[in-house]
């Protein structure tokens, strides 16, 4: 038997979903359908499942196909994996070379606590877990490994499945994103500005089985194309996250020329916030989506009181969906960079929003105020013309990094 010389499969862990009792399978399902799609791009993949086990064969393209497999949601964790027949002599050989690739990741001087651990559903093999944990554990190592062994607090573990057809092994395990398959809880159509909290709220949302679509509002001519822009990237890197990314741009304007013209300055960003929900709420329609999610936090700027987020969900007709109502600034700039969100929102372009800006805010807004100013507009004409400029912007992501169309539809 020639021993493999590198891992020939990525072995997924699926962690929470198996927790889903009757819904398993369908979200085992989903699990492998989005897998499926963010793999869309590599040749002559092939699949296999066994239970509560995913095992992708990427023709030698290991590595980056398991990078790639931590941004699916749902996944909590992979490993490149060496196979090889069911056989003691040659599990111990190959499992000195996968040691030998861990070591390479240890700089000189430090150790590690080892230990070799095996999962067997192949109840034929010859040896208990532990007797071939210990096996292994003492055919490999050698004198001046910079090893030693520890059971119950390992840093690093060699694994061991024993399987039906073989037997796989690895050492290195890449944390997956967590979370649960997008589709998996239905849609939510997420309001984008340009910032670095609503993206990460879409994240948050995406994360938790939601696919989401989004909806941004863009006040042309005053605020230039840059703005905009910035939003399409922006959806174009949360787009990886899920299997499609399909954005609404609405011409904004004209409501905040009529809320300037109706006066009462210092309701402008809250009555802004409530037309933006009127609007989401109809584009949610069409998309078949169930609530809506936005950036917003408690006590962050001055609009984010709990009297002034009453004012503005109240003109929702969906659930508003805050994922981010528990965090610190710092925490999700933390999250937005690893999303890799944080640069493109960093970039300075105007948002919407800055338009006739009140010099006073309103801090405690009331919801009666807010109606007794909005019989000065005409509320029902101005959304309905927001969204008969609205444009749909697809971006095709087609599961890779490859680049995206973008298409206008009506
Ligand atoms: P962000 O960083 O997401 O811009 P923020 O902390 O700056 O959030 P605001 O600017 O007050 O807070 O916006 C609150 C929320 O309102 C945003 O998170 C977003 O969901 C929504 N929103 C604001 N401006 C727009 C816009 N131009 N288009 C779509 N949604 C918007
Ligand atoms: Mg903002």
């Amino acid at each position: 038997m020639q021993l493999p010389t590198g891992p020939e499969a990525v072995l997924v862990r699926y962690g929470e979903l198996t927790l889903k009792g009757g819904n398993r399978l369908d979200f085992e399902n989903a699990l492998v359908r989005n897998v499926r799609h963010a793999l869309a791009g590599v040749a002559n993949t092939r699949f296999e499942r066994e239970h509560a086990r995913l095992f992708v064969f990427p023709e030698g393209r290991v590595e980056a196909v398991a990078q790639r497999l931590t941004r699916v949601f749902g996944i909590s964790s992979v490993s490149p994996a060496w196979g090889v027949p069911n056989d003691v002599d040659t599990i111990v050989a190959c499992a000195r070379r996968v040691l030998d690739d861990a070591l390479l990741e240890i700089p000189p001087g430090q150790t590690r606590r080892f230990r070799v651990l095996t999962r067997r559903s192949d109840k034929r093999f010859p040896m208990l877990s532990t007797e071939l944990d210990r096996h292994v554990a003492t055919a490999i190592l050698k004198d001046g490994d910079p090893l030693e062994v520890d059971l119950d607090a390992p840093e690093l573990v060699l694994g061991l499945e024993v399987r039906a057809e073989r037997t796989w092994l690895f050492a290195r395990r890449y944390p997956g994103a967590g979370g649960l398959p997008v589709g998996t809880l239905g849609r939510a159509l997420c309001l984008i500005s340009g910032g670095i909290d609503s993206p990460v709220a879409a994240w948050m949302t995406m994360k938790r089985g939601c696919e989401v679509s989004f909806v941004t509002f863009h006040s042309a001519p005053y605020i230039g194309e840059g703005a905009r822009r910035k939003v399409v990237e922006l959806v174009r890197v949360l787009g990886r996250w899920q299997r499609n990314a399909r954005l609404y741009v609405v011409p904004f304007a004209p409501v905040q020329e009529a809320l300037r013209d109706a006066g009462a300055e210092a309701y402008r960003t809250v009555l802004y916030r409530r037309m933006m929900q009127r609007i989401a709420t109809r584009i949610a329609a069409f998309e078949r989506a169930s609530a809506l999610v936005t950036g917003e936090c408690l006590g962050q700027v001055a609009s984010q009181t709990l009297e002034n987020l009453t004012c503005i969900g109240a003109a929702a007709g969906l659930p508003v969906l805050r994922p981010l109502i528990g965090f610190d600034k710092q925490e999700t700039i933390d999250r937005a960079r690893t999303i890799g969100t944080l640069e493109l929102s960093s970039v300075q372009e105007p948002d919407c929003c800055t338009l006739f800006l009140p010099r006073h805010p309103v801090l405690h807004g009331s919801i009666t105020t807010c109606e007794e100013i909005e019989q000065r507009i005409d509320v029902a004409g101005l959304v309905e013309g927001a969204l008969a400029g609205a444009e749909r912007v697809v971006l095709d992501l087609d599961g890779s990094d490859a680049t995206p169309a973008e298409v206008s539809a009506p």
